[in-house]
């Protein structure tokens, strides 16, 4: 498994090598491949729609409290179950919006260790993790990769009995698009190694890599079109397959 840090994109990539078919340029047995969004307003409407149904979308809009009580109707509401009268509108105010520099440094943290704590039974299916090294000069995103170190390494199967995790350690984010990639997938006449210097090239080329890797694999090629921030995902691909050329050669 190799983890690209984030707290609006963190992504991570499941590989399954011994699935992998070494001759044929495109990648089987990715387990699994996706993201999460650690700010993401999670709170859901409690409307009732017209079927009887509860809402459940996304709510936008939270109650107003005055002397300690809640002033409407209902605490989360979607813009449509808002009302439609302009006082009992008025008695809701909008969620603020989580992002980086609002949310304090506990309040993340809290919520990575959530999240870990329930996706425990899957991340620790893995037995070896990569964690992208953060050269990055913004603190918070060290902070973020050394507590999923340090998470996943108090996890390890020696310390956790139901973990199959071996190992975690960090890995350089260079070495992805090395010419050893390219030369795996039959394309080292396309290696620009000046270009490749460029930020906005190298994230053109991952996501290029990763749509080649995918090809042939139907559920990931589907869910890979369908996705935003293709390069987060791209990165945690090409991450695997890195380690999984050191392994072969
Ligand atoms: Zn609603």
């Amino acid at each position: 498994m190799c983890i690209d840090v984030g707290t609006r994109n963190l992504a991570w990539c499941i590989i399954d090598v011994r699935e992998w078919d070494k001759h044929s340029n495109h990648l089987r047995g990715i387990r699994e491949w996706g993201k999460v969004d650690l700010l993401a307003n999670s709170v859901v409407c409690q409307g009732i729609s017209k079927s009887g149904k509860e809402c459940a979308k996304k709510a936008r809009w939270i109650s107003r409290i005055r002397n300690g009580k809640l002033i409407a109707p209902l605490q989360y509401v979607c813009g449509i179950h808002r009302s439609r009268n302009e006082t009992v509108r008025k008695k809701y105010k909008e969620i603020p919006k989580r992002n980086t520099k609002t949310v304090s440094r506990r309040t993340l943290h809290n919520i990575l260790l959530d999240w870990l704590e329930e996706s425990k039974g899957w991340l620790l299916q893995s037995k070896y993790i990569y964690i992208e090294l953060q050269l990055t000069r913004n603190p918070s995103m060290k902070i973020v990769s050394h507590i999923l170190y340090t998470w996943f390494l108090m996890h390890t199967k020696k310390r956790y009995r139901s973990s199959k995790l071996v190992d975690v350690s960090f890995i350089g984010a260079r070495y992805k698009l090395c010419k050893y990639v390219y030369e795996y997938l039959g394309i080292a006449n396309s290696y620009n190694y000046k270009s490749l210097r460029k930020k906005d090239f190298r994230k053109k080329e991952a996501i290029r890599l990763s749509t080649l890797l995918v090809r042939k694999d139907k559920k990931w090629r589907r869910y890979y079109r369908s996705t935003t921030k293709k390069d987060d995902l791209a990165d945690t691909l090409l991450m695997c397959l890195w380690q999984y050329i050191r392994l072969i050669t």
